[in-house]
């Protein structure tokens, strides 16, 4: 560093609140426009990663005292989009080169005064009959917050199991909040002070047949819906923990050349996903239009928040492939979630062959405890987290279920005829600094997911 680097540095501090607004802006006409299914990744200019890194230095300047970025230090109001890997810990984590052309202003709130969560607060939580969000609701009204849960439909099946939860707490249940209706959700979000917004459909078997319209629409439209509820004057919302996924990071099975043993972190973004300029995504279609819609939903998030007035701040939760205890009422394989169901169908023999690659695993309750200690954390506002427990290729997978199933009719190799895969590393050095979180082994996870598909009569291990 020049010796007289903090004297050069003052004229940028003195101006940076300018500088915000006109980052703000340049972002948020890039971010509309990268929204659009007729974009394309585009050049990255050289210099890019270079202003990044300077504007985060300014600004932690600002904000801290100190022109020294500090590892995992929160991305602040104005930092120029995401902290590029030469920032971070994150070994061999540059960015690709479109990545400039999709980073996300991940913006903290302005107050003074850091949010942390008051015992007893209300709390609000989308898609509430969820695999994810019944698991959180239950964690949160242990732990004595009021909940109000917003569900779609008023199915009685869907509903038992939420309802079951009323004795553990203040539960209060809305019906009718669709993502794609505006105003579905100014109700629930008036109330609150933190907005668990769980709700995005998740399904990439046969039940989508219009990517588009079924998984990307209602996953970005609902997380503006679901913010614009949480902007209003009328609600008490301060933070937004978003339930993102690590398909929003990842990078494999696509266009882009990057290696199959990769090491992601929470610096990276999905842009091998992206639909062609027709909309049509990459094979395998629905795999990839799901991705697709987790990123542009905690895009769109993002965005949202950039553009208002720090109100409230987000925080994003990205798990991998979740599995564990099923509390949805299951009378046959069509009520499981997509993530169990992929369980599921390697165990009842639907799958002649192993799924080739590997991802992270984590456990459904840790996730929910992920998001409730993202909403009490006040260092949490403005950061995203990769929540994953241990990464495993599918093979690894397939052995550990044989042990506990020696029975079962289990594939054995990949469609290649392989019988080992490299394997991704999935980091979760963040969450576990940030938020002290701590995993269940996978071996009880797979126990638990095992279990709940034998008690609903779904497997005869
Ligand atoms: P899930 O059981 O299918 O839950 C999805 C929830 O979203 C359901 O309550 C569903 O309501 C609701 N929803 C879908 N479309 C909606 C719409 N148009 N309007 C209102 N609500 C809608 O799946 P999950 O595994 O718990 O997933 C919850 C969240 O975690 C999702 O955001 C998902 O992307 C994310 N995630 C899941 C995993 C995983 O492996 N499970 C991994 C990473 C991220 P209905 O019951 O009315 O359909």
């Amino acid at each position: 560093m020049l010796p007289d680097f903090q004297q050069l540095l003052k004229p940028y501090i003195c101006r940076w609140d300018l500088a915000v607004r006109e980052d703000n802006e340049i972002s948020h006409n890039q971010h509309m426009a990268s929204l659009n299914s007729l974009h394309r990744p585009g050049p990255y200019h050289s210099l890019e990663f270079g202003v990044h890194r300077f504007d985060n230095m300014v600004l932690d300047a600002v904000l801290e005292g100190t022109a020294t970025p500090a590892r995992h230090s929160p991305v602040h109001p104005g930092a120029a989009g995401l902290r590029t890997g030469e920032a971070s810990a994150c070994s061999r984590a540059f960015l690709p080169k479109a990545t400039g052309q999709h980073g996300v202003r991940m913006t903290s709130r302005c107050s003074s005064q850091p949010f942390s969560l008051p015992a007893g607060a209300t709390v609000c939580v989308t898609g509430a009959t969820g695999f994810i969000a019944l698991h959180l609701v239950q964690q949160l009204l242990t732990e004595g917050y009021r909940v109000i849960a917003t569900v779609r439909s008023s199915n009685e099946r869907k509903l038992a199991p939420l309802a079951a939860l009323a004795p553990l707490g203040d539960l209060q249940i809305i019906t009718g909040c669709d993502l794609m209706t505006a105003g579905s959700f100014d109700h629930a979000a008036a109330d609150a002070e933190v907005c668990f917004h769980t709700a995005s459909p998740f399904w990439m078997d046969s039940r989508i047949s219009q990517p588009m319209q079924q998984l990307v629409h209602p996953a970005a439209q609902g997380s503006v819906n679901v913010l614009d509820a949480c902007a209003r004057p009328s609600s008490r919302v301060q933070r937004v923990v978003l339930t993102s996924s690590f398909s929003a990071i990842m990078n494999v099975g696509g266009r882009t050349p990057w290696p199959l043993d990769f090491e992601y972190c929470e610096d990276h973004w999905n842009i091998s996903s992206a639909p062609d300029v027709e909309g049509t995504f990459p094979e395998p279609v629905n795999a990839h239009a799901y991705r697709w819609s987790k990123t542009v939903a905690e895009k769109a998030a993002w965005e949202h928040h950039g553009k208002t007035t720090g109100k409230f701040d987000v925080a994003t939760i990205l798990p991998p492939m979740v599995l564990g205890e099923n509390k949805q009422q299951l009378t046959g394989v069509e009520d499981l979630n997509q993530s169990s169901l992929i369980l599921f169908n390697l165990l009842a023999g639907n799958m002649k062959h192993v799924i080739p690659g590997s991802v992270g695993f984590v456990d459904v309750s840790d996730v929910a405890k992920a998001h409730v200690l993202a909403a009490g954390v006040p260092k949490a506002g403005g950061q995203r987290y990769l929540c994953s427990g241990v990464t495993k290729t599918w093979l690894q997978i397939v052995e550990m279920l044989r042990v506990m199933y020696p029975t079962a009719p289990l594939p054995t190799t990949c469609p290649d005829g392989s019988t080992t895969q490299p394997c991704l590393l999935l980091r979760n050095d963040k969450i576990k600094e940030d938020l002290a979180m701590e995993f269940i082994p996978l071996d009880q996870t797979l126990q638990a997911q095992c279990n709940a598909l034998e008690q609903a009569r779904l497997l005869q291990l």
